[in-house]
């Protein structure tokens, strides 16, 4: 789960990290009052789900409340990355004298958390990576210690040579571990962590993410999700307890166990195909759940032939056979479907489903080059 920017930063205050004071607003008056509240020039945030706001024009300098609002008037109702603002931060400018990156992610790798930092933060910096990897410091933390102070202080030398700065952004670096582990997150960035010419550290930016299995016992974090920032299939399949992720191709997949459905993309893309979505239906089965798969998976106009590929075994065949029937009772499918079932109750399934003119194969490679061949012919 991602969070927004002012989100972010209230745990990252909480935590102490120095960040300026502000507040968030979703019309423009509400963005003049707290800029006369605050006083001074103030900086315009776009509160989206993306990157990179700055260079799309989300966030501005306003010198009175009454060019926040302005500022705010444009800003909100922007689109940006394919997201909509709807809301805007409102801070007190900072003054910059240098700006740098500092991260916490989870690393697959090492299966532990990873910080990473460079002196080239402001921008993008996938592109630091890319053009200067020099540029880049990653240090690999053991999680039964944390963050060690030598970690923090010898990071914190890359980035700066002054001592005094130094030791505020090892400071701020073991505030965000703390941040980091003491809400389950998956990523929690500083970009840009700058410099003033009075020599202050402080996080100008947060971005933070959450790993979804934190929520159940974090109901304080799941309360920050924003649907409406998501992809509405993705909404839509969390409410139905189904394993959800929208994709780009053109084929729909349902699948039961998320190694079958691991499988089945990668055999899709082995016949040229492009999957739609990951779905994982789960291991029991009940009707429901396949109507609900199918509501999401024909609501996405890019999908132009859907597979269904069932190894029964606590999934009984017969119970999906029933949801696919239930669903084509229920609302019109204007796309093939070809299903591929075997297992539990399979005579029964196939029985059902020649019930409705629809038959049933029981190979997956041969149901693969089927949904790609259709898919093929319709795009
Ligand atoms: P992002 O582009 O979506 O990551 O948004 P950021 O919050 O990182 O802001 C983008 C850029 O705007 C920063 O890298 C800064 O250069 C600039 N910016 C943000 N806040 C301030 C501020 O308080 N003062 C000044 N002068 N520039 C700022
Ligand atoms: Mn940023």
């Amino acid at each position: 789960m991602n969070l927004h920017e002012y989100q972010g930063r209230a745990l990252f205050r909480a935590a102490g990290i120095p960040m300026p004071d502000g507040d968030v607003a979703s019309t423009p008056s509400e963005a003049e009052s707290i800029a006369r509240r605050v006083g001074g020039t103030v900086v315009v945030k776009a509160q989206v789900h993306a990157g990179g706001r700055g260079k799309a024009g989300g966030v501005k300098l306003a010198k009175t409340p009454g060019e926040a609002g302005d500022a705010a008037e444009r800003i909100l109702g922007m689109t940006i990355k394919g997201l909509v603002v709807q809301k805007v931060l409102v801070v007190p400018a900072a003054e910059i004298a240098t700006e740098a990156y500092v991260g916490l992610v989870m690393d697959r790798a090492s299966q532990r958390p990873l910080l990473i930092a460079s002196p080239a933060g402001g921008i993008d910096i996938e592109e630091v990576a890319a053009k200067t990897p020099d540029r880049i410091r990653r240090v690999i933390i053991d999680p039964r210690y944390g963050l060690l102070p030598h970690q923090a202080m010898g990071t914190a030398f890359f980035l700066y040579r002054e001592i005094a700065a130094a030791r505020a952004a090892a400071r701020i670096m073991e505030q965000l571990y703390q941040v980091f582990t003491g809400n389950g997150c998956s990523l929690a960035e500083i970009n840009p962590l700058v410099t003033t010419p009075d020599g202050r550290v402080m996080a100008l930016d947060a971005k933070v993410s959450i790993d979804d299995n934190e929520l159940d016992r974090r109901p304080d974090l799941a309360l920050l999700r924003d649907e409406s920032a998501e992809a509405p299939s993705e909404v839509q399949a969390r409410r139905a307890n189904l394993t959800f992720i929208k994709l780009e191709g053109n084929v729909g997949c349902v699948v039961n166990g998320a190694g079958l459905a691991m499988a089945t993309m990668d055999l899709v893309k082995f016949y040229g195909g492009e999957p739609a979505n990951f779905l994982d239906i789960g291991g029991s089965s009940n009707p429901e759940k396949v109507v609900n798969a199918l509501r999401i998976i024909t609501s996405d106009p890019k999908v132009q032939a859907i597979l269904f590929n069932i190894f029964g075994g606590i999934t009984r065949t017969d119970d999906v056979a029933n949801g696919i029937k239930a669903a084509l009772a229920q609302f019109p499918v204007r796309v093939p479907i070809v299903v591929r079932l075997t297992g539990t109750n399979e005579a029964e399934a196939v029985k059902i489903l020649q019930g409705i003119g629809m038959t049933a194969l029981s190979d997956m490679d041969e149901a693969v080059r089927n949904v790609v061949g259709l898919a093929r012919e319709a795009a």
